[in-house]
C-alpha cells in the first residue's frame, strides 16, 4: 500500500484566521458565532468546549458580541445584527470581500448578476441579500430557463470548481449571444489549488479519501473532482469511519481534504491508512509463511518417497521406435537438467535471497529438477544414447525466457510445467518400456506439485487480477503455451509419432492443463486455506496436473 498526499490540501488561510480569531476573542469575553464557522463536526465541538456558542439568528445571540464567519455576511444582515445593540466581530475572510466588490462593482456598471453557487450556502446568501434582482444557477438547465437582459454579470461562490465556472459562462453566453456577458472569476486560489490538485492525485490513484464535513460544499466538490478519475473514491469526516476492506494490499492510496479540515484530522487519517497497511502486510507474511511450510513439506516428502525404476530391466524395443525415443529423451534431460543457461539456474539467486523458507524451498524444488535429468539420464544411458549439452530448441527457449525477464517468471515457469506434463503424460501412456514409464510416473508426481505451488504463488504476486481472469491474461496464458507447446511438440514430433502418439492428442493435452490451471486460479482467489492443506498435503490440490 502506498499513500500520497495531494500536494494542496486541508484548511485555508481563511478558515484559519477565523478559528484563531474567534479562539482569541473567546478568551476575553463571552462570544456567539452566527452560523457554522466551518463545516467541519471536530473543529465545531473544539470551540463548544471552549465555550464558544453557536445561534443561526441574531435574535437568539444570548452574549453581547457575535462573530460573523469567513463565509462573510451581507450588509443588511450586519445592520440588523448590530441595531440589535451586539458587538459585531468579523472573521470574513479577505477573498470572500472581494467577491463582495466585484459583485457591487458588476451591479453598479448595470449588469444583471448571475451567481454560480448554491442558492442556500450561506456565502451566496451573503451576496445576494442585499440584491434586489440576482440569479444563482448551479447546472445549465437553470441557465436555460433564465429570461433575457442586456447585460449580464456572471461571478461564482468561491469554492466552486473553476472549470465548471467556465463551462456555465460559456452556456451563458451562448445562451444570450445578443448580450453582454462579464465574468469576474471570484473562485479563491486555495479552492483552485486544491481542485488542481486532486485532479492530479486521482490520476495517480487506485482509491481516493477525501476528507471533510458532510455539509462542507468544497469537500463535496472535491469528491466529485476525484470521481472523474478515480473509480473509489471515499469521503469521511476522521479516521475512525475509514473501513479496512475499502484497500487493497497494493493499492496507491491519495488523500486529500476541503478548505475546512484541520491538519490533525487529516494527520490520523494517514496514520489509519498506515496501520492497515501494517495489519495487511502482517497477515499476508503469515499466509505466506504458513504456505511455505506446507511447500518444504510437501518437497521432504517426496524426496523420501521415491521409487527408482528398474533400469536393470532388459530393453525390448524395435529399433526404429527406439532412436526417434531416444533423441526425444536426450533433448528432454537437457531442458529438464538445468545447467548454467537454464530459467532455474538464471533466477535461482533471486528466489533464494527472498525468505528463508523460499530459499528451502527453491532449494528442494531445483533438486527435484535435477533428480528429473538424473532419472532422463539413465533413460538415455538405457537405451544406448549420449548426454547432449546443446539443442537449438533449449537454447529458443532460455533466450525467450531471459528476454521475458523475472517479471514474467512465475507465469512462464508455470507454462513450462504444464506443458512438460502434457509431453510426459503422452510417453506415459504409450511409452514400451516398462521402467520408462514409472519414470514418467514419478516425474508426474513432482510437476503436479510444482504446477500447485506455482499457483499458489501466482495468487500471492496478485496475479491474475480481478477481472483478468476471463479476459486477456487468460489469452496471454494460452497463447504463451501454445508457443511454448508448439515449440515442443516441432522438436519431439518424430519420438512421441513413434510411440503412437498424435499432434492432435499433444494439443488437447495441453489445452487440457493449461484450462484446468486457469479455472483451479479462480476457485481458490487466495491461499488462505492453508492450514488445511497443510495438514493434509496430498489434497485434491496437489494433484492438479494428474
Ligand atoms: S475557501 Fe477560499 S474564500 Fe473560503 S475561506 Fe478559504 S480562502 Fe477564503
Amino acid at each position: 500500500m502506498k499513500i500520497l498526499r495531494a500536494e494542496y490540501l486541508g484548511m485555508c488561510f481563511g478558515v484559519r484566521d477565523a478559528i484563531e480569531l474567534a479562539v482569541h476573542e473567546a478568551a476575553a469575553q463571552p462570544l456567539t458565532i452566527l452560523g457554522d464557522l466551518v463545516h467541519n463536526e471536530t473543529v465545531l465541538a473544539q470551540l463548544r468546549s471552549r465555550g464558544i456558542q453557536f445561534q443561526n439568528e441574531a435574535a437568539a445571540v444570548a452574549t453581547r458580541r457575535v462573530m460573523i464567519t469567513a463565509h462573510g455576511a451581507s450588509d443588511c444582515k450586519l445592520t440588523d445584527t448590530r441595531n440589535r445593540g451586539l458587538q459585531v466581530i468579523e472573521a470574513t475572510c479577505p477573498l470572500v470581500q472581494l467577491a463582495h466588490r466585484s459583485l457591487k462593482a458588476l451591479v453598479d456598471e448595470g449588469f444583471h448578476p448571475v451567481i454560480i453557487g448554491q442558492r442556500e450556502h450561506v456565502e451566496v446568501r451573503g451576496m445576494t441579500e442585499d440584491l434586489e434582482q440576482f440569479d444563482v444557477v448551479l447546472a445549465e438547465p437553470e441557465i436555460a430557463r433564465l429570461p433575457e437582459r442586456p447585460r449580464f454579470g456572471v461571478m461564482a461562490q468561491t469554492t466552486q470548481p473553476i472549470d465548471k465556472v467556465r463551462r456555465l459562462a460559456q452556456a451563458l453566453r451562448e445562451r444570450f449571444p445578443a448580450a453582454e456577458v462579464r465574468f469576474v472569476d471570484t473562485v479563491c486560489q486555495p479552492t483552485k489549488q486544491r481542485q488542481n490538485a486532486a485532479v492530479e492525485l486521482a490520476k495517480q490513484s487506485d482509491a481516493v479519501v477525501v476528507i471533510g464535513g458532510k455539509n462542507s460544499n468544497n469537500t463535496h466538490e472535491l469528491v466529485k473532482t476525484c470521481a472523474q478519475f478515480c473509480e473509489r473514491v471515499f469521503h469521511v469526516q476522521t479516521a475512525a469511519e475509514l473501513r479496512r476492506d475499502w484497500f487493497r494490499t497494493d493499492d496507491v492510496i491519495g488523500i486529500t481534504a476541503g478548505t475546512s479540515t484541520p491538519d490533525q484530522i487529516i494527520t490520523g487519517v494517514e496514520q489509519r491508512l498506515h496501520e492497515f497497511d501494517a495489519a495487511q502486510n502482517s497477515i499476508a507474511r503469515t499466509e505466506e509463511t504458513l504456505n511455505y511450510c506446507k511447500w518444504i513439506e510437501h518437497f521432504k516428502r517426496n524426496k523420501q518417497n521415491r521409487p527408482e525404476p528398474d533400469w536393470a530391466a532388459p530393453v525390448n524395443i524395435p529399433s526404429g521406435v527406439l532412436a526417434p525415443l531416444l533423441r526425444s529423451v536426450e533433448q528432454f534431460r537437457l531442458g529438464d537438467g538445468g545447467g548454467p543457461a537454464s530459467l532455474i539456474a538464471f533466477n535461482r539467486e533471486k528466489f533464494r535471497s527472498r525468505t528463508e523458507e523460499l530459499r528451502q524451498i527453491v532449494d528442494l524444488w531445483f533438486a527435484e529438477e535435477a533428480e528429473h535429468a538424473r532419472l532422463l539420464g539413465c533413460a538415455v544411458r538405457r537405451f544406448g544414447g549420449r548426454i547432449i549439452t546443446s539443442h537449438w530448441s533449449f537454447t529458443a527457449f532460455c533466450l525467450c525466457r531471459r528476454v521475458l525477464g523475472v517479471s514474467f517468471e512465475l507465469q512462464v515457469l508455470t507454462l513450462t510445467e504444464l506443458v512438460s506434463t502434457g509431453y510426459y503424460r503422452m510417453l506415459r501412456k504409450h511409452s514400451p518400456d516398462g521402467p520408462l514409464a514409472a519414470m514418467c510416473e514419478l516425474i508426474l508426481r513432482d510437476e503436479a506439485g510444482h504446477v500447485a505451488f506455482q499457483r499458489d504463488r501466482l495468487l500471492s504476486a496478485g496475479c491474475p487480477r480481478p477481472g483478468m481472469r476471463g479476459g486477456w491474461w487468460r489469452l496471454q496464458f494460452l497463447f504463451c503455451g501454445y508457443a511454448a507447446g508448439t515449440v515442443l511438440w516441432i522438436s519431439h514430433a518424430r519420438g512421441l509419432k513413434a510411440i503412437g502418439g498424435t499432434r492432435s492428442e499433444f494439443y488437447s493435452e495441453i489445452t487440457r492443463q493449461m484450462t484446468r490451471f486457469i479455472r483451479s486460479l479462480g476457485k481458490q482467489p487466495k491461499p488462505t486455506r492453508v492450514p488445511a492443506q497443510w495438514a493434509q498435503p496430498q489434497s485434491a490440490q496437489l494433484q492438479l496436473a494428474k
